[in-house]
């Protein structure tokens, strides 16, 4: 079993002194940690943003994809290898912008990949433009006078769209993070665990302060994970506003909804029974091939 500073290559992090990502990736090596698996077990693919410049800084197997296309390839090895646990770590303008078709359809398709979320609500890499959940009215670096579209809703666009596991985390508490990832890996099917990552060079507004001003734990209310209809409802609550202080607004984090026995994408493709992998550990006869070749 892996210790978690195995998890932790030679390269030094590149991101901002105070940036989320560092709880996520804290956060993601312990839980790899306790779940004991071996490095071969699993893979990574990452999208492309501040959060996936992780690639180098977590010692795994993976790939780093392009722009908002992670979620492609970590469905294919899924499919071709349904022996390996996928993991998919994503921006809020990687995942949500440009891969928000890939987000949508695999969220019908359920194959067994594990989607995390990096939502710092702002373009950070690029520094500081709006991005597709950045709160409604707020100025920032392309959006001057504030933005006036109201910020795409993971949550409830999973649970709508027949997630099987949804999650909310947040980076300024670690260990709630990795029992959420922990239970998101464990899981059978797709799973998703959004999670605010305050960029503390860009977004001015939804720092650490003001979610831990805010957030609360939904397990410490007995929350109902099966019931669908209440965890849109509360997908649904409005803490998007520039108004929203922290008696007017709660942020609840946890699992919202989660349900079991779903047969996975790969369960109903033939191919994925007998993974390509497999059949090419048996030697083959291509001498009638070569023959046609001179
Ligand atoms: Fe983190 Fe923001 Fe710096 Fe990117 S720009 S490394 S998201 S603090």
């Amino acid at each position: 079993m892996p210790a978690v500073k195995e998890f932790t290559t030679s390269q030094k992090p590149t991101w901002c002194p105070g940036c989320g990502n560092f709880g996520m990736w804290e956060a993601l090596k312990r839980a790899l940690s306790e779940l004991g698996w071996e490095k071969h077990e699993f893979a990574v693919v990452w999208g492309i943003g501040c959060h996936g410049n992780g690639a180098d800084f977590l010692d795994v197997k993976g790939m780093h994809a392009l722009h908002g296309r992670a979620i492609p390839p970590a469905t294919a090895l899924r499919l071709t290898r349904p022996d390996l646990h996928v993991i998919v770590e994503m921006g809020d303008g990687d995942g949500y912008g440009i891969g928000l078709g890939h987000f949508v359809h695999a969220l019908r398709r359920n194959p067994g990949i594990t989607l995390i979320g990096h939502n710092n609500q702002i373009y950070g890499l690029t520094t500081g433009q709006a991005s597709p959940t950045t709160d409604h009215l707020m100025p920032t670096v392309s959006t001057p006078s504030g933005v006036l579209e109201q910020p795409v809703n993971p949550i409830g666009l999973a649970i709508a769209e027949g997630a099987t596991f949804v999650a909310r985390g947040f980076a300024g508490d670690v260990a709630h993070l990795a029992m959420l990832f922990k239970q998101a890996l464990e899981h059978k099917g797709l799973a998703l665990v959004d999670v605010f990552q305050p960029c503390v060079t860009w977004n001015h507004v939804n720092t650490f302060q003001w979610f831990r001003e805010r957030a609360y734990k939904l397990e410490e209310r007995e929350w109902d994970t099966s019931d669908r209809d209440a965890a849109f409802e509360l997908s649904m609550t409005t803490f998007h506003e520039l108004t929203c202080t922290p008696e007017t607004c709660r942020v609840p984090i946890g699992v919202f909804y989660r349900r079991e026995g779903v047969p996975a994408y790969e369960d109903g493709v033939p191919a994925a029974s007998e993974p390509g992998w497999k059949c090419a550990e048996q030697p083959r006869d291509v001498s009638s091939i070569a023959a046609t070749l001179g």
